[in-house]
């Protein structure tokens, strides 16, 4: 099958019931090309009327879906999944051309996607419920997993395949139908998915996208037929999602923002060090959850490692993200390029030490791009904005401190807990840092921890509410209800009623 929307259209539709729908009203927003700067297409928002039809199809979809053998579904998963390695530079060049990262890591975005797909082909194992024969008087004791029936997902703009990837597959793979409700600044994407999703076999209904705003995440919330939510974003957002949620009486996971540390013991590798710190703070502009925003440089190495840090970060290359070579590309758009800058100005004022300023950079061919340059703060103290908010931008800030307790109760201290690293060469102050460190993704000579398909992904603390992680078995937990059923064939014969508690 050749797939329409490998090209973005000029206006974004949503996908419900197996085909392209218009949004209805006249309800729009812009989407950029972030490296030129343009305006390159509208997306439709929707209204209560499209979610509900949304909605609707979900639920007519669902029932034959959740009754269906979990082996049948895997099988949409397996085909879904050549699906995507066949198309991974397609999505990847949407992303790119929408969100602005580079293609390489547009194409890692979309690898990081397809590992929870290839995790929801294993269902028929992850399903299995557990059995306890003959628990007393000839009764067997088990456990079956459901699937909820209609589940929605609110996504980010800054990874526009993984994060709903992190969702759907466990969802339909566990019998549910899903609603995607994609970032309103890079939705093109979520229309190829749906596409693959089609020729993999996914019956209509199954996989819907509406596109929109507040009112479309508003309408899923109240929907008394949307059994569950979940969401990633911001953390004011992912609060109201939570509460809200829960206010209508829905299971919500809701994944929020991050301000991610990395302590540099004085007898780490600060070649490695360094270099893992450029990757980790600059590699998609900043604009990663698991992005190191803050160094925290422990003893006498403070002064080595932001020289190394200012080598390297003098010789990124910044331009539009399919350029050859391009190490960072463009900020989404031009209001969270803004917004990026004015923390920079705050932290000047706060008094840090501004070392590199990437504030009104220009790149030439691409000058009308939303590009702000690798920025590098030190003397940054608890208590500044610039050390408290999510930035998430190409800032990084150095806090000095001069023990290995001070990093551990700093990072302790702070309102995030999404993920953290430590680079040292010493076993010991690894294992005490993973044990006593309270975040919910720690690195241990790894810079962004992100784990695999097959554990599960979250935060502490104002990093996530709700009880459940994303993905693997903690996905599955989510996007299922738990039963325990007692079984007894009794021998011919009464004993009589019996009013005491059941015991052995
Ligand atoms: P955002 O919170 O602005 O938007 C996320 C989603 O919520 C979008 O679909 C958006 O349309 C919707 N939304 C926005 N405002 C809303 C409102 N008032 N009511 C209801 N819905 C609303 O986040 P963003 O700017 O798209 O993404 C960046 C943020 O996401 C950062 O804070 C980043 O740390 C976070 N993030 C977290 C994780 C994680 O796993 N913890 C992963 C990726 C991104």
């Amino acid at each position: 099958m050749s797939f329409t929307y490998i090209k973005a259209p000029d206006t974004i539709p949503h996908w419900i019931d197996g085909k392209p729908v218009e949004a209805t009203g006249d309800a729009h927003k812009p989407v950029f090309d972030p490296a030129l700067g343009e305006v390159a297409r509208q997306v439709g928002l929707a209204s209560e009327a499209d979610v509900n039809a949304a909605v609707a199809s979900a639920a007519r979809a669902q029932v034959a879906w959740g009754e269906m053998a979990a082996q049948r579904r895997a099988r949409v998963m397996f085909r879904m999944k050549a699906l995507v390695e066949r198309h991974s530079k397609d999505l990847a060049r949407l992303i790119t051309r929408e969100h602005g990262k580079t293609l390489p890591d547009a194409q890692g975005e979309v690898q990081r996607g397809l590992e929870v797909i290839e995790f929801a082909c294993g269902i028929p194992q992850l399903l299995k419920g557990q059995y306890s024969d003959n628990v007393g008087g000839g009764i067997a004791n088990w456990s079956q997993r459901h699937p909820l029936g209609v589940t929605a997902g609110i996504t980010p703009f800054n990874f526009p395949f993984m994060v709903p990837m992190w969702m759907a597959p466990v969802a339909i793979a566990c019998g549910n139908a899903f609603i995607l409700k994609p970032s309103e600044r890079d939705p093109s994407p979520s229309l190829l998915t749906a596409e693959l999703f089609q020729d993999a076999g996914l019956p209509d209904g199954i996989f819907n996208v509406v596109q929109g705003d507040k009112r479309a995440v508003d309408t899923l919330l109240a929907h008394p037929d949307v059994q569950a939510v979940s969401f990633v974003g911001s953390t004011p957002i992912a609060r109201y999602i939570y509460e809200t949620a829960a206010h209508h009486g829905k299971r919500a996971q809701a994944l929020g923002g991050a301000k991610n540390h990395m302590v540099v013991m004085p007898d780490a590798d600060l070649d490695q060090a360094a270099d893992a710190l450029i990757g980790a703070a600059y590699g998609s502009a900043g604009e990663r959850c698991m992005a190191i925003s803050v160094a925290v440089a422990v003893g006498h190495i403070a002064d080595e490692l932001i020289d190394k840090i200012q080598t390297r970060a003098a010789a990124l290359t910044i331009n539009d993200g399919e350029a050859e070579g391009a190490d960072m590309g463009p900020i989404v758009t031009a209001e969270a390029k803004a917004r990026i800058e004015g923390y920079i100005d705050t932290g000047v004022k706060e008094g840090a030490t501004l070392v590199m300023d990437g504030r009104g950079l220009t790149v030439p061919g691409r000058e009308h791009g939303f590009f702000t340059g690798a920025t590098l703060f030190d003397q940054v103290k608890p208590g500044m904005k610039i050390y408290e908010e999510e930035i998430f931008g190409p800032v990084l800030c150095v806090v000095r401190v001069d023990t290995f307790a001070e990093a551990v109760a700093l990072i302790n201290d702070h309102a995030f807990g999404n993920g953290v690293a430590c680079y040292t060469r010493d076993g010991r102050t690894a294992q005490e840092f993973a044990n006593r460190i309270h975040i919910g993704m720690v690195g241990i000579n790894v810079p962004i921890p992100v784990p695999m398909a097959w554990h599960s992904f979250g935060g502490w603390k104002a990093s996530l509410f709700g009880d459940h992680h994303a993905y693997g078995e903690e996905g599955v937990r989510f996007y299922t209800r738990y039963k325990s059923i007692m079984q007894r064939w009794p021998d011919s014969g009464s004993k009589g009623p019996e009013f005491v508690m059941p015991v052995n």
